[in-house]
């Protein structure tokens, strides 16, 4: 079953697709023709699509800048060059190049990484936008001198009871929306679901061309789309950590203001991780603490992890008592202590007795080591206040660690 919150990837496609369907429907309806009568209508996608480029600045998050730039461009080229009917000179052309050339621009932002706005990546993205307009313009050029072949003549015939559009670019549309669907079905990361929902608004603008006010009414919904998922975005980064994509300390405290009456909570320590990045460096040791994050996260029992600093990790368990959770944290210390971890860079032998003793354990080659963690628990009958709780939790596992490691300890 899929849980249907704002967040789940069904949700976020199926609402662009809402949102046409609507759209759609209430087309006849005056207050499109009362806006449209105004300026106002004509200018909106500008404006929102700018703050767009401006939040993504803000948030560091230059693909979502990228599809602002791609969908900037786009709508100016319909405003300043496609208000022509179809048949008219090569304005059929022109907006077969859009529409083979748009879905494109949106996903190979998917090529770079997210960064400021003002860096080389960001420059190259412009430049590849450029080369694609110097690209339309000289098959425009060719197609202006008369002598295109007629095999092309044919490739942009359409179906008018489906659309004016070329019916094979009205496939490929159909193809490449799927194709983004798919993918943030597979990951529901936001880029994923704002390069879908860009590339479904926009293709139906080309598909529903001869509708009037479409490009207008649908840039500006995308528009509206893409700042909230930079600001989205924004917010995710400052909530989570970076390098184990968990949650951090921030979200930790929110949380903690809405408990309930009933909660556990399990303060997560790897065991003796100085060391080991002593022995191993620093980059494995984050390769460390991207495996303990992965394995808290699949941790059953409607569990919550954190990333609460450095090498210590908070689970909480809602309307659960430390007896409830203590079989889900048992099986997670197992499964740490039985996961072999293989080192890339295996002439990094270790320097200690202690780490020597723990990469020999079980006769393993010599590039496989095992990590533990200790885990202290306490829950809200120790105390009310969340704070509290930490605390307690907080010293059981310094009882774990007294008592040897590698335990749960209530
Ligand atoms: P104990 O078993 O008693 O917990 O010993 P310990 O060595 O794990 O504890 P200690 O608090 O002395 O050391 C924690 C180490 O975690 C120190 C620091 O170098 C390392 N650490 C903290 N954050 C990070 C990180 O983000 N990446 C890496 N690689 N190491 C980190
Ligand atoms: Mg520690
Ligand atoms: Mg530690």
């Amino acid at each position: 079953m899929f849980s249907m919150s704002v967040s789940s990837s069904w949700f976020r496609s199926l609402l662009p697709i809402l949102f046409i369907v609507a759209i759609h429907i209430g087309m006849g309806h005056e207050i499109f023709t009362q806006l449209s009568n105004s300026n106002v209508l004509l200018n909106l996608p500008y404006v929102l699509l700018f703050t767009a480029l401006a939040v993504a600045q803000i948030f560091k998050q230059s693909r979502m800048g990228m599809l602002a730039i791609a969908q900037i461009l786009a709508y100016a080229i319909i405003q300043l060059r496609l208000q022509t009917p179809l048949i008219s000179g090569s304005t059929l052309l022109e907006l077969s190049l859009l529409a083979l050339l748009f879905p494109i621009s949106c996903v190979i932002c998917y090529a770079f990484h997210d960064s400021d706005l003002f860096t080389k990546e960001f420059l190259y993205y412009l430049i590849i936008q450029c080369l694609f307009f110097v690209w339309s313009l000289l098959i425009l050029d060719y197609f202006n001198q008369g002598d295109f072949p007629d095999l092309f003549t044919q490739l942009l015939s359409s179906v008018p009871q489906v659309s004016r559009l070329p019916f094979i670019l009205f496939l490929y549309l159909i193809v490449l929306s799927g194709i983004t669907m798919l993918l943030l079905l597979r990951k529901n990361r936001k880029l994923d679901a704002i390069v879908y929902t860009s590339v479904l608004l926009i293709s139906d603008v080309f598909v529903s061309f001869h509708m009037p006010h479409i490009s207008s009414i649908l840039f500006s919904i995308s528009g509206i789309f893409l700042v909230l998922y930079v600001i989205a975005a924004g917010h995710e980064m400052a909530f989570h950590d970076r390098l184990t994509l968990l949650p951090g300390r921030a979200a930790l405290d929110h949380t903690m203001k809405s408990l309930g009456r009933h909660f556990t909570i399990a303060m997560i320590d790897v065991d003796h991780f100085k060391q080991f990045n002593d022995n191993y460096g620093h980059d494995t040791g984050d390769e460390v603490l991207k495996l303990v994050a992965s394995k808290l996260r699949q941790v059953k029992g409607k569990a919550k992890a954190y990333r609460y600093g450095g090498e210590e990790f908070t689970i909480i368990f809602k309307g659960k008592s430390t007896e409830e959770a203590f079989d889900y944290l048992e099986s997670l210390r197992q499964e740490i202590q039985n996961y072999d971890m293989y080192l890339r860079n295996t002439d990094k032998r270790p320097k200690s007795d202690k780490m020597g003793r723990l990469k020999r354990q079980k006769d393993q080659p010599s590039n496989v080591v095992n990590i533990t963690v200790s885990i202290g628990v306490s829950d809200s009958r120790s105390s009310r206040n969340p704070q509290e709780v930490i605390k307690s939790a907080d010293q059981a596992l310094y009882k774990a660690k007294k008592s040897g490691r590698n335990r749960v300890t209530v």
